[in-house]
């Protein structure tokens, strides 16, 4: 029996290998826009882990040259520091988190890592150390329980329960008839946007980057739902280099810095309190939001009293 087990075991890695290798292709053309055309140089070394210190130096980017999207854009998010992006649609904020991950690659100007630059190192090594949680989480047709797993292979059941009641998705596992074992995706259980947000969020908990890439939903969570899932996000920024991508302006008051990203260039920057006071772009924003804010909770009034 030992004797058959090991090929056994053996196989089953290597099919794992084969079909991980099949999910991160389709995963990243399909849904994370990777472009093949993006090769490490030769004898391109891995990144050295450092503080994790985030900076863009003057990033000018197109997708095509005759639209220019980013246009010369320069930050630093500090080690173990938040800092959101915001800014209307289309300005390019997406496009900021593509560029770390080294989806594309800019134009002029340059990204780097603890001084080095991404361009210059092996996408693997860049790419374990950014935990992204995307707008849309794409399942795998498979258990819940391996899709949360897929953030770290080794991790004992229990990491993998601790990683769930973190991300405030164990009640619900728990609530399924099999499990962690419940299938989901295209052919299993179908889950709500919220939930399958909440999957990302255990997964990268698992996954345990230096470096975290927030970029929140744009389609409407429910309040309570919503609440849940920023204290689950608060939870794993705690101590991360985070970059967020906001949607929604409620999601951004605590963050270290806040940049508003207008037409490819940042317009204003600071805290939410220091960006008010100025009465600017972001003081703008947010009012309309306060104002869409109220318009929808007196339209639910309505219907309830209906
Ligand atoms: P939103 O808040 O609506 O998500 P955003 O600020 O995140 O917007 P991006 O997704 O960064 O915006 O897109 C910036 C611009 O780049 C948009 O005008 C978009 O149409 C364009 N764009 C995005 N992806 C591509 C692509 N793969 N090829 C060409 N143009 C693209």
């Amino acid at each position: 029996l030992v004797q058959l087990s090991m090929p056994l075991n053996f196989m089953g890695m290597i099919y794992r290998e084969i079909k991980q290798a099949l999910i991160d292709i389709d995963d990243m053309f399909r849904i994370l826009h990777r472009n093949p055309e993006i090769a490490d140089r030769p004898n391109a070394p891995a990144l050295v882990p450092g503080p994790a210190e985030v900076r863009f130096e003057d990033v000018h980017f197109a997708y095509n040259p005759d639209r220019p999207i980013l246009r010369g854009v320069s930050f630093a998010v500090p080690s173990g520091k938040t800092v959101a992006i915001v800014g209307p649609s289309g300005a390019g904020k997406s496009t900021l988190s593509r560029l770390l991950f080294r989806f594309y690659e800019p134009q002029a100007g340059r990204i780097t890592i603890d001084g080095q630059d991404i361009a210059a190192i092996r996408q693997d090594s860049l790419r374990a150390a950014i935990g992204m949680v995307p707008q849309d989480t794409v399942l795998f047709n498979d258990t819940i329980g391996y899709n949360i797993r897929y953030g770290r292979w080794e991790a004992t059941e229990a990491e993998v329960r601790e990683a769930a009641r973190l991300a405030q998705i164990d009640r619900f596992i728990e609530s399924l008839p099999e499990g962690y074992d419940t299938p989901v995706g295209e052919r299993g259980l179908k889950l709500s946007g919220g939930e399958k947000q909440r999957v990302a969020i255990a997964r990268t908990i698992l996954k345990g980057p230096p470096i975290l890439v927030l970029d929140e939903a744009t389609s409407a969570l429910d309040s309570f739902t919503e609440s849940q899932i920023q204290d689950a996000l608060d939870r794993i920024a705690r101590g991360r280099t985070t970059l967020v991508i906001a949607h929604r302006l409620s999601t951004v008051v605590d963050a270290d810095q806040i940049l508003v990203l207008d037409k490819g260039v940042i317009v204003e920057r600071g805290t939410h309190a220091a960006l008010l006071d100025q009465d600017g772009v972001y003081a703008a924003l947010w009012n309309r939001q306060r104002e869409a804010d109220a318009a929808r909770a007196a339209l639910r009034r309505a219907e309830e009293e209906a």
